[in-house]
């Protein structure tokens, strides 16, 4: 509950950290945008993380995201996993990741639970090993401890506090976690994007080569023959949950890779509105909605199961029903078939003052969507809703 500054209303839809409410943000000038950077150099601080994302001149240019550091010597990017150590930069590379994982076993509580082959069986038997959910089969879950965005609301934002530690894996460990019951490897965070140099390493370590062929030079570390022949002529999916902010020709190799294996990318469409996605996740939401148009020209490579797959976060207050109809509208532009998850909020990080999302917005925003012209739209996270 808080007062906005603008114009004066109290809610319990207002966050505290930001004062200001949706229908203000919508109209806020640049100026007042420049104002708000102070409320995410303050959420950064306690976690030894960039205010914003370095300029320096003589610094090394880190291209994986929309942020496009210049870092200097003894620096870190914006997502804290990226540095520059005598004018190398490290983190995120095949041979060093800040990352963890575990096996979650199938069907799972993904966004996708309801459109994938791991969920559903969709694609079955190319895609995935049963006709439905796939029982004694699991998800390796692998989790990138940093982030390219700053939400203000980020539902796992623990990850912070491992995003500059330097406690590392390589892509060979990694890949070593695969096993025969392994049908899927989803790479979610924090988001994968800082670190997708390790991911996609990873995954082509990982992956089944259906025609025998050799995989690919991976850099250091090398998974065992073993391994790697208990990989062959099988399924094993990838899939991707991120925010959209990777370099353009990054996210072609993810998609390809989810293509070619019967996974999916799934992106988070925070907002539409630019001012709202500022506001909230302290970054611009243009490298997303231009990469999200380019992901969706691959569907037409392997319709079903889908490969992309759109979810948005009910934020009470501040994702309400108009917010969701222009997402839904720029999603059905471009195929009206593409799968959107409405997802539930609980309270967390620096908007614990906000309620949980209310049954009320989760319909009206369903509603908003599906007369957007979608016709895969689907409300997540039900057990959470008010
Ligand atoms: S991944 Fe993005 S945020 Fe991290 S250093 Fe590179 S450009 Fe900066
Ligand atoms: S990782 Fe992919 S295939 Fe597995 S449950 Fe999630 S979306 Fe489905
Ligand atoms: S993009 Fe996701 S992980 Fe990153 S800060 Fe936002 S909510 Fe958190
Ligand atoms: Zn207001």
């Amino acid at each position: 509950m808080a007062t906005c500054k603008k114009c004066g209303r109290t809610s319990k839809e207002t966050a505290k950290v930001l004062s200001l409410c949706v229908e203000c943000i919508r109209k806020m000038d640049k100026k007042s945008l420049v104002e708000l950077e102070a409320v995410h150099t303050r959420s950064r601080q306690g976690f030894n993380l960039p205010a914003s994302p370095p300029s320096s001149p003589d610094g090394i240019q880190c291209g994986l995201c929309q942020n496009k550091c210049q870092i200097p010597i003894g620096g870190r990017g914006y997502c804290g996993v990226r540095r520059n150590e005598g004018g190398h930069l490290k983190g995120g590379t095949p041979e060093e990741a800040a990352v963890s994982w575990y096996n979650d076993p199938l069907p799972t509580n993904c966004v996708a639970d309801w459109v994938c082959a791991g969920g559903s069986g969709a694609g079955y038997p190319q895609w995935a090993y049963r006709p439905g959910p796939e029982q004694g089969y699991v998800n390796l879950a692998v989790f990138y401890q940093a982030c390219t965005f700053d939400c203000l609301f980020c539902q796992n934002w623990h990850y912070r506090e491992h995003s500059t530690t330097n406690q590392t894996h390589t892509a060979a460990e990694l890949a070593e976690a695969v096993t025969a019951q392994t049908s899927c490897i989803c790479f979610f965070g924090g988001d994968p994007t800082c670190q997708l140099p390790h991911a996609l390493a990873a995954s082509k370590l990982a992956r089944p080569v259906r025609n025998s062929g050799t995989p690919g030079k991976l850099g250091k570390g090398n998974i065992s023959n073993g391994a790697r022949k208990q990989n062959l002529q099988r399924i094993l999916r990838i899939c991707w949950e991120t925010n959209g902010s990777m370099s353009p020709d990054l996210l072609e190799k993810m998609m390809s890779l989810s293509v070619e294996s019967g996974g999916c990318v799934k992106f988070d469409l925070k907002a539409m509105d630019a001012n709202i996605h500022r506001a909230l996740c302290g970054v611009d939401n243009s490298r997303t909605l231009e990469n999200f148009a380019v992901a969706a020209r691959h569907i037409s490579e392997r319709p079903e199961p889908p490969p992309l797959v759109a979810s948005t976060l009910l934020v009470p207050g501040y994702i309400d029903a108009l917010e969701v109809k222009a997402i839904a509208s720029f999603i059905a532009k471009l195929d009206p078939n593409i799968p959107y998850a409405l997802l539930g909020f609980h309270s967390d990080f620096l908007m614990t003052d906000l309620p949980s999302t209310s049954w009320k917005q989760a319909e009206s925003c369903l509603e908003a969507a599906t007369e957007a012209g979608l016709k895969r739209v689907r409300i997540g996270n039900v057990h959470i809703l008010r």
